[in-house]
């Protein structure tokens, strides 16, 4: 028996149980951080290797059946998921039934789907960049019309890291893009221009209280993350201020708690919503060392109704991911403010294996340490 599965000692105190569905880095950090608060954690992932059994008890098992969720949330104080692919469905069955599900189902939902979130938004007076939903090749070619070149003909579910997307860039691209994505429903997006790209990271209690960590300026490579940098360079306060008062209104109308990502592009001063993530974000890795509490723990505060910590930044810090390979802890950590992590995942091109995060004082300090990172296996740093 897992030792989280060991019951308590009569007359011991009761150690909360949260279940994660979902059993990757996110829900073995979010166990990093929740371990030394006294909690328990329980895990469910369809891989027996999943790298948050380490951290808790691990039920083997598909996310939506019925009895392995039973399983996992029985006796949980809460209920929390690490992975947006969990279906909807099952989470509401878990919310009706057992304990709570924070965030709500009604979150999952609407990330679940490209066009839900982006009208979700849209209903709020969040901007997002223009859009048409596509559900045939005539509707597709009627999209190319209106929205021009270049464009992004997106899988309105189940994308993420790049994958179920491609740009269009000129009419004999369409058809290669039907061909690759047709069949199931799509949305075309117009490309945006972006100055640059960036994320806010917002956190709620159970009272509505909302905080956010300062925005964080983020590169993709291959529509993989592979480095951020926090606070975002040159961060205004207006722009700080954009970002938390669109997360606000997300977060208030979904009535959420926990911990929500929020995707944007910056474009001539404006923010465009992308993408909503509910749940902790690989680009809130930094938050680790690089903020006073980090995205883990407050998630867990929240989600457990426990009061929050603070979402200030200390100094400055850059979030580098190890795709693909992992690079020798021993470089890593003779740069001096370098933590290194290990996902303790079998390599494979394309997968996040583990992360570096670098702190420093100021970005002057930080650049020249960030440079160090160039060429170790794993570390491709993005101009
Ligand atoms: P997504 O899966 O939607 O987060 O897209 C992955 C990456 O592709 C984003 O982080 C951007 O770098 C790029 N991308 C996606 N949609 C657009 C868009 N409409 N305009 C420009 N770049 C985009």
């Amino acid at each position: 028996m897992p030792a989280c599965d060991v019951p308590d000692e009569p007359g011991v105190r009761i150690a909360p149980l949260v279940a994660v569905l979902g059993g990757g880095q996110l829900g073995r950090m979010l166990a990093l951080a929740g371990i030394p608060l006294g909690l328990r954690f329980r895990f469910l992932d369809p891989s027996p290797d999943a790298t948050a059994g380490a951290l808790g008890a691990l039920v083997v098992g598909a996310l939506g059946d019925e009895a392995v969720l039973a399983q996992v949330t029985e006796g949980a104080t809460v209920v929390t998921y690490e992975w947006e692919g969990v279906p909807a469905a099952a989470a509401r069955l878990v919310g009706a039934t057992g304990p709570p599900v924070l965030p709500p189902a009604a979150a999952l939902e609407v990330s679940q789907d490209r066009v839900h979130e982006k009208e979700l938004c849209r209903r709020l007076g969040i901007a997002t960049p223009a859009y048409v939903t596509v559900d045939d090749r005539a509707v597709l070619d009627r999209a190319v019309k209106e929205l021009g070149f270049p464009a992004v003909l997106k899988t309105r579910r189940g994308g993420y890291d790049g994958k179920g997307q491609v740009v269009l860039h000129a009419p004999e691209d369409v058809e290669g893009a039907w061909l690759e994505l047709g069949g199931v429903p799509l949305v075309l997006e117009a490309h945006v221009p972006f100055d640059r790209e960036v994320s806010v990271l917002a956190v709620r209690d159970h009272d509505g209280a909302t905080y956010c960590w300062p925005l964080v300026e983020n590169h993709h490579a291959g529509g993989i993350l592979r480095r951020s940098i926090a606070p975002a360079p040159g961060l205004l306060p207006s722009m700080q201020a954009a970002g938390e008062l669109l997360a606000g209104k997300l977060l208030d109308e979904l009535g959420y708690v926990g911990v929500l990502a929020v995707e944007l592009f910056e474009v001539g001063g404006e923010l465009l919503v992308n993408e909503l993530a509910p749940r902790v974000h690989n680009s809130g890795h930094w938050t680790i060392e690089g903020s006073v509490t980090s995205q883990f723990e407050n998630h867990v505060r929240a989600i457990l109704g426990w009061p929050l910590g603070s979402t200030a930044a200390v100094g400055v810090s850059a979030m580098v991911n190890c795709v693909g390979a992992l690079p020798d802890p021993r470089a890593v950590l003779a740069i001096p403010g370098a933590h290194f992590h290990d996902y303790a995942k079998e390599p494979r091109p394309g997968r996040k294996v583990g992360h570096v995060t670098i702190t420093a004082d100021d970005l002057d300090e930080l650049l020249p340490r960030m440079a160090q990172l160039a060429g170790l296996p794993g570390m491709d740093v993005p101009e």
